[in-house]
């Protein structure tokens, strides 16, 4: 099936290869591929910084979700709370193409389809028949995409274009369509790393537990646009190959009036990209005890060693925060947040609501 589909170059006047860092994690020492990416980064970002911000960009809360703090930091945080909680979120990126306004969403989740996931099913069902009334408090839902985007007055059929950072937990029927369902963005098309979607539909034991079985099933090839490389999306966005977390991993970079922001879900706190300056206990005493420079959302691992030089990748794109220049401007599409029921673990800096610019809406 995928197959048919060749060059997404081809009939996409948005879409645009680019090369800044092919090749970069060619060698085979360790350190010099970790150089290479840091050598390039900084060309990178300066190029896109010199052409023009998204006309809009703006956050919305989805979901809450207990995740293990093992995961979440690795052995670095040394509280004994053996949950985190992380906000799962979807950003609206509107963006000139060539031939005319783009609307993108980053990480729209189905929420409620995405419960089928084995481990957040397992989860849940340990709580057994307290299930039910436990649940809005374990996992408090805080929008949904539908109501998200109408409130932003965008229209379903705006919607050009849809992806993630990685396809863990998603189920794109609904949005994309099946022979069974119309697709609820009937233009929208999903830009996706040919890995990631290789992997989503032939998954390993280890991977398995983290992929929404048949997220992907009866998904017509016409909407799905496979990318083997770095892309530019007009001149404010682009999509640049960060594996790790998966293969397929991919992270966002959205040009705002607030600088680069990246989102990815290789980490999962901007202190996890900053842990020497993080408050969070055991990541300071961690970063003197290893050397390491950021640290890992582990649950996966699927190529641990990309992982580590794919964060540094996205902290040397993203740069510093204006908001707090000792963190970096990653905004991260699952994020450590602090939360009454999981007691000791507070992000040391957070990105609230974000929203730029106003909402591109046709007047027809
Ligand atoms: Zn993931």
């Amino acid at each position: 099936m995928t197959e048919q589909i060749q060059n997404p170059f081809d009939n996409d006047p948005v879409l645009r290869p680019i090369h800044h860092f092919a090749g970069a994690r060619d060698h085979a020492a360790p350190q010099e591929r970790l150089n290479d990416v840091r050598r390039r980064a900084p060309r990178f970002r300066e190029e896109m910084l010199a052409q023009e911000p998204a006309v809009y960009y703006r956050s919305f809360d989805l979901i809450r979700v207990p995740y293990p703090t093992r995961y979440a930091l690795r052995d670095a945080c040394t509280v004994p709370t053996p949950y985190v909680h992380i906000l799962n979120r979807m950003f609206v990126v509107q963006f000139k193409g060539d031939d005319g306004m783009k609307t993108l969403l980053v990480s729209p989740s189905n929420i409620r389809a995405n419960r089928e996931t084995p481990f957040f099913k397992r989860l849940s069902e340990r709580f057994g028949f307290l299930r039910k009334p436990i649940e809005p408090l374990i996992a408090p839902e805080l929008g949904i995409v539908e109501t998200c985007l109408a409130s932003a007055g965008i229209h379903p059929a705006q919607v050009d274009y849809i992806t993630y950072d990685h396809l863990h937990t998603q189920d794109l029927r609904r949005w994309l369509g099946t022979q069974d369902q119309p697709a609820y963005f009937p233009k929208a098309r999903l830009l996706v790393m040919r890995q990631e979607w290789e992997s989503a539909r032939a998954l390993l034991p280890p991977q398995a537990d983290w992929y929404c079985p048949n997220g992907t099933a009866g998904i017509p090839p016409e909407k799905i646009i496979l990318l083997e490389d770095d892309i530019m999306l007009g001149k404010s966005v682009a999509l640049v190959r960060t594996p790790g977390h998966t293969e397929g991993n991919h992270s966002i970079v959205v040009h705002t009036d607030e600088g680069l922001m990246v989102t990815s879900e290789n980490g999962v706190s901007p202190d996890a990209y900053a842990p020497m300056h993080s408050k969070i206990p055991g990541l300071k005493k961690y970063v003197r005890e290893t050397g390491i420079d950021v640290v890992l959302n582990s649950n996966t691992l699927e190529r641990g060693l990309d992982q580590y030089i794919s964060m540094v990748q996205e902290k040397e794109i993203a740069g510093p925060s204006p908001r707090n220049p000792d963190f970096y401007n990653v905004v991260l599409s699952s994020e450590l947040t602090v939360y009454w029921l999981f007691p000791g673990i507070e992000p040391s800096f957070s990105f609230g609501p974000l929203e730029f610019g106003q909402p591109h809406i046709p007047s027809s």
